[in-house]
């Protein structure tokens, strides 16, 4: 019987382990969480500097909110100011390092939410702002609005201050590439086809790799933020809009809840409305924020053909970063300074 019972305890010992590489209890204090995407990221196709290029700007980013949170600075400036720092990275699909739409320019989203007060901005489809994520935050505090899209966006931004660039200044090589990549993929995808297309226009938007960039906190006043910024997906086409801007579905925050912000397939995303779910299940059912971010992303979001990852903060400072695609570009800071970085599924 005492063996058996050491058994039992060494056992729910491991599992316990298991669970915890996913997601980190907290210790008290402030937390930043921050991801740069999820999708087909794998080992095998990493050089040893690439890695260390997406290691130092996901450090840069986590020290900047770092310092924001460390000196009394609210969880909103601190995701901001992390996001920024990913928006400004080629390496990420937001800012410098956005995606092609079908006609070859860039098209860019992002949104903000304050938890404290539910106050929320975004913008979508711009195409001058250096960094979407300014805009969204100036929809939210410079206007009665919380979403604008196209033109009339990027005019407000110019309007409210934003850096405004030539939408030259997106241009990538790699995200080209990318582009030219899937449209051959498309052309014969759509000669296999052609017989067949009756129904909506077909076309490939899904490349595997996504690398929108966000943010989510808890600061040391105990207020949650979230923010995200993406180029969208490559080869979008007819002014298509992913869930990152949309309020509850890529991004959201409430104090009664938590913090989060998606990366994925963001249409699955918006039909699931997947952030607000996370956030009820939380305050609704009272299920843990590692339970509630499991059962949205590795059950119903494959259930429904989705694949992708988020990140989350609660309002005791738990965090957890489930992604169910070969790896998230993701990492935490807490209170005591120490950083954790990470990119693929078992590190
Ligand atoms: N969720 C983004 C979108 O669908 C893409 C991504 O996360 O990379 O626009």
């Amino acid at each position: 019987m005492k063996y058996l019972v050491t058994f039992f305890m060494a056992f729910m010992g491991s599992f316990f382990f298991l669970q915890a590489q996913q997601a980190a209890p907290a210790d008290g204090g402030f937390v930043l969480v921050i991801h740069g995407g999820a999708g087909t990221i794998l080992k095998s196709q990493m050089t040893p500097e690439k890695e260390a290029r997406y290691h130092e700007a996901l450090n840069l980013a986590l020290q900047k909110g770092y310092d924001t949170l460390k000196k009394g600075g609210s969880a909103l400036d601190a995701v901001q100011i992390a996001v920024m720092v990913l928006e400004d990275s080629p390496l990420f699909n937001a800012g410098k390092g956005a995606v092609f739409t079908n006609k070859g320019v860039n098209e860019l989203d992002a949104a903000i939410m304050n938890g404290e007060n539910l106050a929320a901005g975004a913008v979508a489809g711009v195409t001058t702002v250096k960094n979407p994520i300014t805009a969204a935050r100036a929809v939210m505090e410079k206007s009665e609005h919380v979403m604008m899209a196209g033109k009339g966006a990027d005019e407000f931004a110019k309007a409210a201050g934003c850096t405004i660039v030539n939408p030259r200044y997106f241009y990538t090589k790699e995200r080209w590439e990318g582009l030219q990549r899937v449209l051959e993929q498309e052309k014969k995808d759509s000669a296999l086809k052609k017989s067949k297309a009756t129904g909506p226009v077909p076309f490939k938007m899904h490349d595997n790799k996504f690398g929108t960039v966000g943010a989510v906190a808890l600061d040391k006043n105990g207020n949650m933020a979230a923010a995200t910024s993406t180029g969208g997906m490559t080869n979008k086409r007819y002014g298509r809009i992913g869930d990152a801007p949309v309020i509850g579905a890529g991004t959201y925050a409430s104090n009664s809840s938590c913090a989060v912000s998606c990366t994925g397939w963001g249409e699955y995303y918006i039909r699931l409305v997947m952030a607000k779910s996370v956030a009820d299940l939380v305050e609704l059912k009272g299920i843990s924020l590692e339970d509630a971010g499991n059962e949205m992303i590795m059950k119903r979001l494959p259930a429904l053909g989705g694949d992708g990852g988020m990140i989350a903060v609660d309002r005791k400072g738990n965090i957890t970063m489930p992604f169910n695609t070969e790896g998230m570009y993701r990492g935490y800071i807490r209170e005591n300074g120490k950083k954790e970085v990470m990119i693929y599924k078992a590190e």
